[in-house]
């Protein structure tokens, strides 16, 4: 069976397809992934199909391998049933027909690859043309956000530039089942956040909607597929992978904290409990902080970076230390991980940096942890 050429042949057909052919539905593109219910186990976000590498793996029942294997977890059948639901049956191949097959599949995946360019290309244009017709935020409505979340004028006397204001923001969400269609679900205020790249390109915007009268000022969002569920208040339009929200960035700063959320990071900020001049940047999401994590048995929370993955974030050379900000989760062993492996990405890329995560807990002052934080290498596993 292993020298079966019929395996190779599978291994040939580009996940995204697969997803396509089974149907998959409910999975988000994240970090170059897509991620959401497991066609096996169910849930949210335990599952995951690494296109690039066609690899997949759920969190929850331990599933994982190739084309084979997802065919076989989402239809429930063996090896053999699996590889012919792929490929057909066993068949003899003359040289030349296997070389046909070879071209047809490589005109697939560059077919795929070109989609997939154009789409991102796209989204980024889109973000762009938010980012730039958006308005200031000072004197809007992001102000009297950002107080209710603490954030006051008096500690905030100037707002970032990363910062605007969009009057009329459109909440949608992809039409199930159908592609590049979407419902609008709001239409209303927003801050907008501005995600740039390494060569300071606004690729990304981070939008929150805002509603004055919630607790948190934040939009709830009934989720019309879900009922009893909300859909999150933010949502980042365009490509935020390797980029980041700038909030401050001192000429002369040689240290740099980057917390998950906005309003974290710019917590840290005004709370700026340093001596020296520090860089307070908002990695958007953790998967974005970590970047692609080396998977397998017993490596889920051991937080080893993927150093492969070329298009992860690292902070700029300039960074001597750098430091992350936990934020309080449901899964922190796992957070941990995540937020590990961006740390030791950054320290292989820049040698000499310097790096800690710290958690600031309930009742806990932030200056004592940011002041006690303790190196990545002396945190227990
Ligand atoms: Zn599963």
């Amino acid at each position: 069976m292993a020298d079966d050429p019929r395996i190779q042949e599978a291994h040939r057909i580009p996940m995204l397809d697969l997803v396509d052919r089974l149907d998959l539905r409910g999975l988000v593109r994240t970090s170059g992934e897509l991620v959401g219910p497991c066609p096996g186990c169910g849930g949210k976000d335990r599952f995951s199909i690494n296109p690039q590498k066609a690899v997949i793996y759920c969190r929850k029942c331990d599933a994982r391998g190739d084309q084979i294997a997802l065919v076989r977890l989402a239809l429930g059948l063996d090896f053999r049933a699996a590889l012919e639901w792929l490929v057909g049956p066993v068949q003899e191949l003359t040289p030349a027909q296997r070389d046909e097959r070879q071209r047809r599949a490589d005109e697939a995946k560059r077919k795929q690859r070109d989609y997939e360019r154009k789409a991102r290309e796209s989204s980024i244009r889109t973000a762009r043309d938010i980012w730039f017709a958006a308005k200031p935020a000072e004197g809007s409505p992001v102000r009297d956000y950002l107080a209710v979340r603490g954030i006051t004028a008096a500690l905030l006397p100037i707002l970032p530039h990363c910062l605007r204001f969009e009057p009329e923001a459109r909440y949608v969400i992809p039409v199930e089942g159908q592609q590049n269609r979407w419902q609008t679900l709001h239409v209303g205020p927003a801050m907008v956040g501005a995600v740039v790249d390494a060569q300071g390109r606004v690729t990304a915007v981070h939008r929150t909607w805002i509603d004055l009268t919630q607790p948190k000022g934040k939009l709830v969002i009934p989720d019309p597929r879900k009922p009893g569920e909300t859909l999150p208040a933010k949502k980042v339009l365009g490509s935020k992978k390797g980029g980041a929200i700038r909030l401050s960035a001192p000429r002369e700063a040689r240290m740099m904290v980057m917390g998950e959320g906005l309003e974290t990071t710019a917590t840290a900020l005004v709370a700026h409990p340093y001596d020296e001049p520090v860089a307070y940047w908002c990695g958007v999401d953790l998967g974005n902080m970590s970047g692609i994590r080396m998977k397998g048995k017993g490596l889920k929370y051991d937080g080893i970076p993927d150093l492969t993955d070329t298009e992860a974030w690292v902070p700029p050379p300039w960074v001597q230390r750098l430091v992350f900000l936990q934020d309080g989760d449901s899964e922190p062993r796992l957070t941990r991980a995540k937020l590990l492996s961006g740390l030791r990405r950054a320290i292989a890329h820049r040698p000499g940096l310097t790096a800690a995560i710290v958690h600031p807990g309930e009742g806990i002052d932030m200056n004592d942890l940011l002041m006690g934080a303790a190196p990545v290498g002396m945190e227990g596993e």
